[in-house]
């Protein structure tokens, strides 16, 4: 599978990087997984919107679905005409998210262009074995394993540590996990936040435990150093350890 990290900025975008989205591309099969804000523009530089098989949503918070609302226009008006429903598969209540968040009144305006569906614990899209688990976020929130081709990684979605992320992240080959903190900033959050989040530390601690050999920390929020976040996850993980950026691509 070919990982492309297109948008990794956590929470809201930043200068060099949308918010959360992640192409993966197996035998001309094509994900998205959550579409945040800023991420239609850069997705475009990895792949044709028209190519895309499903866009995943790990849950609906506006830094994972924004964009949502802009790919709907490009499929709407397209030259050649609207183009297929898209399965757009999300958290309960997806429809009327993205429905409300563009600005029409009801799910059947959209009906046309995008497929909702609701997450099943397992589905099969093409090539790719998707599995959920719901994780500890305090809107429903999944994190999310992709198969294909004897390969597999996880994707945390936004979570705080929990059982839930080690038990569907075991035996996977890659772990893509958010690193929303750095452990310093902890004592200053307020409403509860970092209990919902991870530090890099939390992070790379859960990928050790899950027994992955290799970690990419992503929903990196832009007012924290690179520099930091690695040297706060290197003493918690011993196998290969990457910062995400926008455009890294990672053969999975
Ligand atoms: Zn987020
Ligand atoms: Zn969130």
């Amino acid at each position: 599978m070919k990982l492309t990290i297109v948008g990794c900025s956590g929470s809201f975008p930043g200068p060099d990087s949308p918010a959360s989205c992640y192409l993966v591309e197996h035998d001309g099969h094509r994900l998205v997984l959550d579409l945040g804000s800023g991420a239609l523009g850069a997705l475009q530089r990895y792949t044709d919107l028209r190519s895309i098989d499903a866009v995943l949503l790990s849950h609906l918070h506006l830094d994972h679905v924004a964009d949502v609302g802009s790919l709907y226009v490009t499929r709407k008006y397209h030259p050649e005409g609207p183009l297929p429903a898209l399965p757009v598969i999300g958290p309960r209540g997806v429809a009327e998210r993205i429905v409300t968040m563009y600005g029409d009144s009801t799910p059947a305006a959209m009906s046309e262009i995008f497929d909702f569906r609701e997450h099943t614990a397992e589905q099969q899209i093409g090539p790719f074995t998707v599995t959920v688990m719901r994780v500890r976020h305090p809107v429903i929130a999944y994190a999310t394993r992709v198969e294909a081709g004897g390969r597999s990684f996880v994707f945390s979605g936004d979570t705080g540590p929990t059982d839930a992320l080690l038990d569907i992240t075991r035996g996977a080959d890659l772990a893509l996990f958010e690193a929303s903190f750095l452990t310093e900033e902890v004592a200053h959050i307020v409403d509860g936040a970092a209990e919902i989040h991870m530090t890099a530390a939390q992070a790379a601690t859960q990928a050790t435990l899950a027994g992955v050999d290799s970690l990419v920390l992503t929903h990196l929020v832009p007012w924290n150093s690179i520099s930091a976040i690695e040297s706060e996850a290197r003493p918690h993980f011993d196998g290969s350890l990457v910062i995400a950026r926008s455009g890294l691509v990672i053969d999975v």
